[in-house]
């Protein structure tokens, strides 16, 4: 299905934030259209959360509840106030004038689609190192993403290794602990950086062995992955271990793609907004989600801050079309993270 040429507001992603935009909005009839992207930066619509399995910390469900059905949850609410969701990935924007315009993949070429507002939830996505040998053996005993991979063969009851030292790799490790015959997490610092429940249980694993000032220099193998070399960070000594399996959990990139030579961003690549809301350096952009949070990037901080942009959205849509939208003009980018001066509209 695709979406009228002019809506009063898009919003661009699939994840918490995007859905908890999308539930206001609609409730406010502001009859919100929501990208949810195909495949959108090599993601199933719905983000992040449709990658793992128990969500324990998301208020409402006392014994936890799925990733996927969560998502699955926040698209039907979305749906049932009102929101039209569309399957399409958003190629292109330009933000220099309002109506902002927009064009979906292949159909980059076609007249470009138009809104008045636009909520950019697009997340982000799991970094990769680019060891050498990881192209080879990339989705042959490598992934970012145990819980889709973990179950397959070539892991059971080998020995397993997960980079990283957040909160990712302590669920990934201790996921991974199912099939394989022991976990190795190689952190590269003194300690980790997961939240205290979650070292603790990754510390407390039998299974489990956290391997500090680790670093994985190289991955081996023939068809499928063999080992890795390893390097103490300390004295740079490597050694070979034995590994069937790569699990990276080191962190995620923001999905900018879209917007990082409009927006103001950060020295990461996160969209910069004005401290307490979700304003961009372009008026009438709303960002929420990771997109916008390095700090925080949880489910229900996510949905906090879509809450945030819709209702700043809303009030922003209101005010104009009480003053007489001033819709067709020209929006300027400011680099210090404030919203620009509106030029008032010539045409009203
Ligand atoms: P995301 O979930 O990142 O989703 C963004 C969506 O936008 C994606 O589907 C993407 O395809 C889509 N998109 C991107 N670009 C476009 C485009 N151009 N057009 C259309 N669509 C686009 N948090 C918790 O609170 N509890 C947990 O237990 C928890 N577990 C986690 C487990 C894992 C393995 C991971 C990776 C994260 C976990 N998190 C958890 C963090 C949580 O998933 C994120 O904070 C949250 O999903 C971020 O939501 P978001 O709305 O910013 O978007
Ligand atoms: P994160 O908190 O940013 O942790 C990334 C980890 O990877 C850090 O230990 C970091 O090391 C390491 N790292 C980064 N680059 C590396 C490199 N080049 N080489 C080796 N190690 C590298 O990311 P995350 O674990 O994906 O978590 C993201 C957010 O999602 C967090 O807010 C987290 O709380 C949330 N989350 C929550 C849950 C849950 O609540 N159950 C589960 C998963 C994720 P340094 O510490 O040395 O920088």
């Amino acid at each position: 299905m695709s979406a009228k040429s002019h809506n009063r507001v898009v919003i661009i992603g699939s994840g918490p934030a995007a859905h908890t935009a999308a539930i206001y909005l609609a409730r406010a009839e502001l009859k919100p259209v929501l990208y949810e992207g195909m495949l959108a930066n090599g993601m199933a619509a719905g983000g992040q959360l449709t990658t793992t399995t128990d969500v324990e910390n998301f208020p409402g469900f006392p014994t936890g509840i799925m990733g996927p059905e969560l998502m699955d949850n926040m698209r039907k609410q979305s749906l049932h106030f009102g929101t039209e969701i569309v399957t399409e990935t958003v190629a292109k924007l330009d933000l220099s004038s309002r109506p902002f315009k927009y064009w979906l993949e292949w159909a980059e070429d076609e007249p470009a689609k138009t809104a008045d507002a636009i909520i950019l939830a697009t997340g982000a996505s799991a970094k990769r190192l680019h060891l050498p040998g990881e192209e080879t053996y990339w989705q042959s005993g490598i992934s970012a993403c145990a819980v889709c991979d973990g179950a397959v063969p070539i892991f059971r009851n080998k020995p397993l290794v997960v980079i990283g030292g957040g909160d990712s790799a302590a669920e990934e490790a201790l996921y991974l602990t199912k099939y394989g015959s022991k976990v190795y997490v190689l952190v590269r610092k003194e300690k980790l950086r997961a939240s205290t429940i979650m070292a603790n249980r990754l510390l407390k694993h039998p299974k489990v062995e956290v391997l500090f000032h680790t670093e994985a220099v190289e991955a081996k193998g023939d068809k499928l992955l063999k080992s890795l070399t390893i390097k103490d960070t300390r004295d740079g000594k490597t050694r070979e271990l034995e590994a069937n399996g790569l699990f990276y959990a080191i962190g995620h990139e923001p999905a900018t793609a879209l917007v990082k030579t409009q927006l103001d961003v950060d020295e990461d690549g996160y969209v910069k907004t004005v401290p307490g809301t979700t304003e961009t350096s372009v008026k009438g952009v709303f960002a929420a989600g990771d997109v916008q949070d390095k700090k925080y990037r949880q489910a229900i901080t996510s949905a906090g801050s879509g809450c945030m942009a819709a209702l700043e959205c809303e009030r922003l849509l209101a005010e104009e079309e009480e003053d007489g939208a001033p819709i067709m003009v020209e929006v300027k980018k400011e680099s210090n993270g404030v919203a620009p001066e509106y030029k008032s509209n010539p045409l009203v």
